[in-house]
């Protein structure tokens, strides 16, 4: 059995201890606890422990958990593809995984339309994974310059999804890299962009992620257990 209570108390001992080593204070990492695949009632005892930031990879399964849990915010960690934006815009606090100006478009018209700014995040294929989604380095500040523009969205910062290793101490010059380019953006003080967010650092990499500047972790596993994938998790 997996106590959800007690996996929570551990995590946040070591986001703590790993905030403190980088000179920050605890409440100022956001904890996203990340829910795909788990059921709605396993969801819930992490918000009765006081976890509010939700994570879901995808639209289907974040808006039909939405309805059954109260007081949460919801964030969009996986990629979003351009017909999706209108269902979800509005639904979510934060959306981590912008990686194109089109997607940036296309959510900033929906916004735009309805008087409102989205918040954002860019995400970044630091290693250059091709199996994953992100943009280059080199790609990220000719489209921060292009979006800063957009009326509808909110450049809030970075975000990151690092390659799987088994020694997290691999990937720490991936997470360094990505802390730089946050500055470097910020340094440019451009209009509709706020370099707040730092997203970076899951179940076996968030130490080290903290360490080196993240201030929102996504964790799933260290919290609800390993992912059974052969279940529906779906809402029942
Ligand atoms: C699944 C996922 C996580 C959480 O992964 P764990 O290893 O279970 O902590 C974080 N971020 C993204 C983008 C994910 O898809």
């Amino acid at each position: 059995m997996v106590n959800v209570r007690e996996n929570i108390a551990r995590v946040q001992e070591r986001i703590a201890a790993a905030s403190r080593r980088s000179g920050r204070r605890p409440e100022d990492i956001t904890l996203v606890a990340v829910t795909k695949t788990v059921p709605v009632e396993h969801i819930q005892e992490a918000v009765d422990c006081g976890l509010r930031d939700l994570g879901e990879n995808r639209v289907q399964e974040l808006l039909a958990k939405q309805p059954h849990l109260k007081g949460v915010k919801w964030h969009l960690i996986g990629h979003l593809q351009r017909n999706k934006v209108r269902q979800v815009w509005d639904r979510v606090t934060l959306i981590h995984s912008v990686d194109s100006l089109e997607l940036a478009r296309e959510i900033d018209k929906r916004a735009a339309t309805a008087g409102r700014r989205v918040d954002i995040l860019l995400e970044v294929n630091v290693a250059g994974e091709e199996s994953k989604f992100g943009l280059t380095p080199e790609a990220v500040l000719p489209l921060v310059r292009d979006v800063a523009g957009l009326p509808g969205v909110h450049i809030c910062g970075l975000m990151t999804v690092a390659p799987l290793v088994k020694d997290p101490e691999e990937v720490r010059p991936v997470f360094q890299r990505l802390a730089s380019l946050r500055w470097e953006i910020d340094a440019l003080r451009l209009p509709g962009v706020d370099m707040v967010y730092l997203s970076m650092g899951m179940t076996n990499d968030f130490e080290v992620a903290i360490e080196a500047g993240a201030n929102m972790v996504r964790i799933g596993s260290a919290i609800f257990g390993a992912r059974d994938y052969s279940k529906n998790a779906e809402v029942q």
